[in-house]
């Protein structure tokens, strides 16, 4: 009740033209809107902006609570251009090698990377026909991210 108050507030008052809630999502609209010269305010229900990215603390433990893997960097460009900003002036990324270390029930372990030939060796030695299973599976994924994202 108290969050539909708020954000009706926000409505009524005619300075707002757009409320956003504060996960990558409310964030990302908020700034595109602004850069189109939107007045925008956001809201969020809890103490911390981020939603499902923004994790929480336990005493000494840091819990991450959503994504992991930073998919799509060129899209934060965009979205930061799109409000003439540069994205690096705000959020510096840094390449990760491996990016993921899986561990198994086995203790076996899978370190996953962007070079595709090392990743392809890790995983033939689990299994001698995973490598082009993976080669299939990406090419099944180049034409999905193709029809999604190319105009
Ligand atoms: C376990 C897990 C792993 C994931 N891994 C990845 C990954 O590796 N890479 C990746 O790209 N994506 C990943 N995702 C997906 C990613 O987390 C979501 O796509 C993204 O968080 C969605 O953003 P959103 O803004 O739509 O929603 P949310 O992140 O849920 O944000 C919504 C925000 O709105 C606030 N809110 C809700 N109701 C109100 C209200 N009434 N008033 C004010 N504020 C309100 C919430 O507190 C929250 O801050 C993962 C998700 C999960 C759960």
């Amino acid at each position: 009740m108290t969050h539909a108050f708020i954000l009706n507030t926000a409505l009524n008052n005619e300075q707002t033209d757009y409320c956003c809630r504060c996960g990558p999502g409310g964030l990302a609209t908020a700034l595109r809107l602004q850069g189109q010269g939107y007045h925008v305010e956001i809201f969020e229900s809890t103490s911390r902006v981020g939603g499902r990215m923004r994790g929480f603390e336990d005493g000494d433990y840091a819990f991450d609570t959503g994504p992991t893997i930073l998919q799509l960097p060129h899209l934060y460009d965009d979205l930061f251009a799109s409000a003439g900003l540069k994205r690096e002036e705000y959020i510096p990324f840094t390449r990760l090698e491996p990016y993921t270390k899986l561990r198994f029930w086995d203790d076996s372990t899978l370190e996953l990377s962007t070079d595709q030939e090392k990743l392809k060796q890790q995983l033939a030695a689990f299994r001698s026909d995973l490598p082009q299973a993976f080669d299939r599976w990406y090419a099944e994924e180049t034409q999905k991210y193709n029809a999604g994202y190319e105009p």
